[in-house]
């Protein structure tokens, strides 16, 4: 497979943001997208959550204390922050400007009212896609196969799905992911119409 090409320009700084309900395959399908499209780069969050197995400092996030976040919210270095479960996730002016500066298009895997903030920032300089579970039943089913959380960890994570699953129409796109295949290429069109 080829990956796709497109111009290396990025000067406006247009941001792409995927969304979804945990569990949904935001993760699986934004590593794919990342994978096949050279000019789209993961945006670094940061967060208090504890890192889960596998997962890098700096990689998948920064993994800051209580103190460290709260310092970084009054430097002013988050372009939007958000309390999610029992943590706190923001996206990093930093990660962002340094993607943009470099001709990169962000991708950001953030909640859904941290999205729809980035979404009113950016205007048309944002596409920010939903992706949605076929039902809550298929929803728990992947959460508790996923294994990463505890039960009651998957329980908090079931209650913010419900919530945020009001939100979907207030996204550019809603995408259901029952066919990965299916929902992976929807997403790519988008994208790739987008940077296009
Ligand atoms: P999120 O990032 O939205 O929390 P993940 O990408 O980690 O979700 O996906 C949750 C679980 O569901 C993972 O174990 C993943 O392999 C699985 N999964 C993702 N998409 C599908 C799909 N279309 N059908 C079945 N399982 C899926
Ligand atoms: P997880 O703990 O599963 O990695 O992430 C929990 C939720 O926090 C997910 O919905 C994820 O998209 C969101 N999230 C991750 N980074 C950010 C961020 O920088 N800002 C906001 N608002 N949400 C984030």
């Amino acid at each position: 497979m080829y990956k796709t090409m497109t111009s290396r320009e990025n000067k406006k700084g247009k941001v792409i943001i995927i969304v979804a309900p945990s569990g949904a395959g935001k993760t699986t399908i934004a590593n794919k997208l990342l994978n096949d499209i050279d000019n789209v780069k993961f945006s670094t969050s940061a967060t208090t959550r504890s890192p889960r197995e596998g997962e890098q400092d700096g990689r998948e996030y920064f993994f800051l204390s209580d103190e460290e976040f709260d310092r970084r919210v009054e430097r002013g270095e988050f372009l939007e922050w958000e309390a999610y479960g029992e943590n706190r996730y923001g996206t990093l002016r930093s990660e962002v400007d340094k993607l943009v500066e470099s001709g990169y298009f962000p991708l950001l895997d953030i909640e859904v009212k941290g999205a729809l903030n980035v979404k009113k920032m950016y205007g048309p300089g944002s596409v920010a896609i939903f992706i949605k579970p076929p039902s809550l039943e298929e929803l728990k089913r992947r959460l508790r196969n996923r294994k990463s959380e505890t039960e009651q960890e998957v329980q908090i994570r079931l209650k913010e799905a419900q919530k945020e699953l009001q939100y979907a129409d207030e996204f550019d796109h809603v995408v259901i992911n029952d066919d990965l295949d299916k929902a992976y290429s929807q997403v790519k069109q988008i994208v790739t119409n987008f940077i296009r």
